[in-house]
């Protein structure tokens, strides 16, 4: 008998709806051919779930979640929802969502292939070949810690980590980079912070008592966002905190040339949450112009995490094989290329992943 994965979807709102479609075309071919099942529960999340519940996340969405193998999840957000405030934001979803699944490893590879290249802000040589992950903490730091406040003249967020916080985050860190290129740079603001001198006093111990085989390095974050920039190759895994990861891989991002090739992973001791790095892009939505890609990508990693390994490097291939044609989606356009939409960059990878199988 197949084996059959309970997957929970939220395509969101935006764009979400439109790129969450490709992959989910994409997700059951593949999975057809390598003889597994993907059962979906479809639920609403972010304005979509606003609309119908009132309520960005409901507690019955997240109950879905964690009855399910893992969750794919589009974008949340839009201009439609920007008048609500606190916990009525879709944003706030969100949080709710990372917290209540716990996945406190936050993990964005980017990756410049050398057909990509050249659609970097940066210059081709600077920039082929790049490889990094930021393994970023997802559920602690300033975006969670207490106390905070606002009365209209003054106002406070807590930056707060404890020594489990971020050694279970740095273990992440550590055991990918083993599977990678053995590096880890460790990016915090120790030169100001106590927080960050907890944090790479954390870092250092772990490292001489359970990966004294990996290279580590510090980098403040001021000079990690410049170097990011001026040799991006450099890196392997970049571990940081929220607040810093938030920013430093969105300046990874722009490596590639957009944010639409961007996936990302946020897992726990249990569940997994999958999710482009993009927003619902409310500037292109409906027009079938967004890239697909870090959507694709991101159920490729949620593969990986089901152990689905064959289907996972099958969908990487596709893509891969696909940005080697003359087809680009109007983010990454030049001269010289064929203008594709979502739908018809979905299927040249689609049909791409299934020749590589
Ligand atoms: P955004 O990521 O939606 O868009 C930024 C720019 O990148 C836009 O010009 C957009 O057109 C482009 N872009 C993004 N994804 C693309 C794709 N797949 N293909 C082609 N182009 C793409 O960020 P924003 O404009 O700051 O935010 C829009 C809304 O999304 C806001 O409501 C915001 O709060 C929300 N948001 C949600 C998430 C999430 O759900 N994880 C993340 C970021 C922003």
């Amino acid at each position: 008998m197949s084996k059959t994965y309970k997957i929970t979807v939220m395509p969101g709102d935006g764009i979400g709806t439109e790129v969450m479609a490709e992959t989910i075309q994409l997700l059951d071919a593949v999975s057809a051919k390598c003889g597994f099942k993907l059962e979906y529960n479809e639920q609403a999340a972010g304005g979509a779930a606003i609309d119908k519940y009132n309520d960005p996340m409901p507690d019955s969405v997240i109950a879905a979640c964690k009855a399910s193998d893992a969750t794919l999840l589009g974008a949340m957000g839009g201009p439609k929802w920007d008048h609500y405030t606190g916990a009525m934001r879709p944003e706030s979803g969100l949080l709710k969502i990372r917290k209540e699944l716990n996945v406190f490893a936050n993990l964005r590879p980017v990756s410049v292939p050398a057909a990509l290249a050249n659609s970097s802000p940066l210059r081709p040589e600077a920039v082929s070949g790049v490889d990094l992950l930021t393994v970023r903490e997802l559920v602690g730091g300033i975006y969670f810690g207490k106390p905070t406040g606002n009365d209209g003249f003054e106002a406070f967020n807590t930056m707060r980590y404890t020594v489990p916080e971020i050694e279970r985050v740095a273990r992440v860190a550590f055991n990918w980079a083993r599977k990678r290129r053995n590096k880890v740079t460790s990016v915090d603001k120790a030169n100001v912070l106590d927080v960050s001198r907890l944090w790479r006093d954390t870092v250092k111990k772990l490292h001489a008592a359970e990966f004294a085989d990996v290279e580590l390095n510090h980098l403040y974050i001021d000079n990690a966002t410049m170097q990011v920039v001026l040799n991006p190759r450099q890196f392997d895994v970049i571990l940081t905190s929220n607040l810093f990861g938030d920013i430093l891989s969105d300046t990874t991002a722009t490596l590639g040339g957009s944010l639409g090739l961007l996936p990302s992973a946020s897992l726990g001791e249990k569940y997994g949450l999958f999710e482009p790095v993009h927003g619902s892009a409310p500037d292109i939505a409906g027009q079938g112009k967004a890239n697909p890609v870090a959507m694709i990508l991101s159920a490729s990693m949620m593969l990986d995490f089901l152990g689905e390994t064959k289907a996972a490097a099958a969908i990487r291939k596709g893509y891969e094989t696909a940005l080697t044609q003359n087809l680009r989606t109007a983010d990454l356009w030049r001269e010289g290329y064929k203008k594709a939409s979502t739908s018809e960059m979905g299927k040249v990878i689609r049909e791409e992943a299934l020749k590589s199988l």
